[in-house]
């Protein structure tokens, strides 16, 4: 048990993994230190896992893919699963929101209101669709007549086993959304969670147990992306990996997909922009675009770390996001009244810092912040960086911290050029009256989501996903059956003078 601020008493899992159904140490006994980003005390410690224990949680999940009990379990049934899972969320919400606290540094509010609810509905949504998996009859057209007719159908398989390979940004949540897909498809999965924020999806792993998921059906293994991630994409028996994370591994993990030939789903960075125009109503257009870079510390892909304004209302823009970042109270997540906590990591900190400090020496003006904050914990000053060029290296890279750069547009004509300028392509907002400028500029915008007079509103229902190096492959709504299934055509022939 940790003791926090408030009287919160966290319980941490120990440092085990899940394979097979069963708690166990890895074969080495190496172990990582997990450390409270708010504090950085030692909180905890999670186990290193090598190549050879991904082994044995990747033939467990074969082992129980292969199974003829899964095999049979009726669609509905899997379903019931997660909705099993779904109410435990429910009933042990708090303590893993403390959990998440602890060990991301997300306010708690946040933990309880946004990770756990969106775990909970991410499982109630997938179960849904496990029995509404669907094929086509298909009336064939065989360039010869040999006296039969021919016809078709396909039926939705299973892609096999799924590799989860999830990042520490919202723990939980990533977990459910790598896990709930594949089992209510049918799929098996070994989820392979972030070093950097593990406990939760460990501490999902007991609730999978008293759900009764069939053994092996969830593995959860821990450790190092170069060690254990890559030995989970590596392995031939994994046939599809489902990630999020930043391009760099998303781009190696592709690579190294191509010799086993694996499916893969990639959720990769982003560098976004919320887009002011003219005429927009600022008093909703400031604390948008606010609230589309502060949350989360920034830590969020669809961030929208560039703001493009039209000039006429730039300095009112910028000026007023700066004032309302400097009214956000940094701290502890256990403090009720905070509303950023830290950054996740040291090495967090120090990118998002270096970040920054080229970007001034580029001769980006910061409105507010542009340091981290002083004392203990990874924390960052909320930051307006002004006078921001596109030639800046800060217009281009992921921050992935609260930071915006903000651009004045001249002319409303290189609206979509500007916007456009980055090799990502993940989200964009629009701010504006203008119904007809909307809709147009929408339809310019390379990107997988367009929020018009809104941001980072993220449904289930909605396919998300990016174009350029913002990934590969959608997941959410209906395109994520494509994500975890394959099609399998069968063609019969029907003889015609069966009736003659
Ligand atoms: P990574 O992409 O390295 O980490 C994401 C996940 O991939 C983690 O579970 C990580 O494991 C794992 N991983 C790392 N290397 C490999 C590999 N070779 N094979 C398989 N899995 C691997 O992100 P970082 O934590 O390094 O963060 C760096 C930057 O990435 C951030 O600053 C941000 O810009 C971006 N990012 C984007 C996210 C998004 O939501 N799109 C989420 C997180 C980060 P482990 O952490 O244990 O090494």
């Amino acid at each position: 048990m940790i003791e926090r601020a408030g009287g919160s008493a966290v319980r941490i899992p120990a440092a085990r993994m899940l394979i097979d159904g069963q708690w166990c140490d890895g074969i080495e006994g190496r172990l990582i230190a997990v450390h409270d980003p708010a504090t950085e005390e030692k909180i905890a410690e999670v186990v290193a896992a090598t190549a050879a224990d991904v082994d044995r949680a990747v033939q467990a999940a074969h082992r129980a893919y292969e199974s003829p009990s899964w095999q049979k379990m009726r669609p509905l049934d899997r379903g019931r699963l997660l909705e099993r899972l779904a109410l435990l969320i429910e009933r042990d919400a708090d303590d893993l929101a403390r959990l998440e606290t602890l060990d991301n540094g997300k306010p708690y509010g946040v933990s309880r209101n946004v990770d756990m609810k969106f775990a909970m509905d991410a499982l109630r949504y997938y179960g849904g669709w496990s029995s509404k998996m669907a094929g086509e009859y298909i009336q064939l057209s065989p360039f010869f007549d040999d006296g039969g007719t021919y016809r078709a159908y396909t039926e939705r398989r299973p892609v096999g086993v799924v590799g989860g390979i999830t990042p520490w940004n919202f723990p939980l949540g990533q977990a459910v959304q790598k896990l709930a897909p594949a089992i209510a498809f049918g799929c098996t999965v070994v989820l392979k969670p972030s070093e950097e924020a593990s406990l939760t999806t460990l501490r999902l792993g007991e609730l999978i147990l008293e759900a009764g998921f069939p053994e092996g059906t969830v593995n959860i293994v821990t450790g190092y992306g170069h060690e254990a991630g890559q030995a989970l994409v590596d392995h031939p028996l994994v046939r599809k990996i489902a990630f999020t994370g930043s391009t760099l591994t998303g781009q190696k993990i592709l690579a190294a997909s191509a010799r086993t030939m694996k499916r893969v789903t990639l959720e990769l960075g982003g560098k976004s922009p919320t887009i002011v125009l003219a005429d927009a109503d600022l008093d909703q257009a400031i604390p948008g675009a606010a609230n589309a870079i502060f949350p989360n510390s920034g830590q969020v892909c669809t961030a929208g770390s560039r703001l493009l304004v039209e000039a006429s209302i730039f300095d009112e823009v910028t000026q007023g996001v700066a004032r309302l970042a400097q009214d956000l109270k940094l701290g502890s997540g256990f403090d009720p009244l905070v509303q950023l906590g830290p950054l996740v990591s040291a090495r967090q900190l120090d990118r998002v810092s270096a970040l920054v400090a080229k970007g001034i020496e580029e001769g980006a003006e910061p409105l507010c912040g542009g340091a981290r904050d002083a004392g203990r914990g990874y924390f960052y000053r909320p930051t307006v960086l002004s006078g921001g060029r596109p030639d800046m290296q800060i217009a281009h890279e992921e921050v992935f911290g609260p930071v915006v750069l903000a651009m004045p547009v001249q002319d409303p004509r290189d609206i979509k050029a500007l916007a456009n300028d980055t090799a990502y392509g993940l989200g964009a907002s629009i701010w504006t009256r203008d119904i007809n400028k909307a809709h147009l500029l929408a339809a310019q915008l390379d990107c997988g989501t367009v929020w018009i007079n809104t941001h980072n509103v993220l449904d289930l229902a909605m396919p998300f996903g990016g174009t350029k190096l913002s990934g590969l492959g959608r997941e959410f709504g209906t395109e994520v059956i494509h994500a975890y299934t394959e099609p399998r055509a069968v063609c019969m022939r029907l003889e015609t003078s069966a009736f003659d």
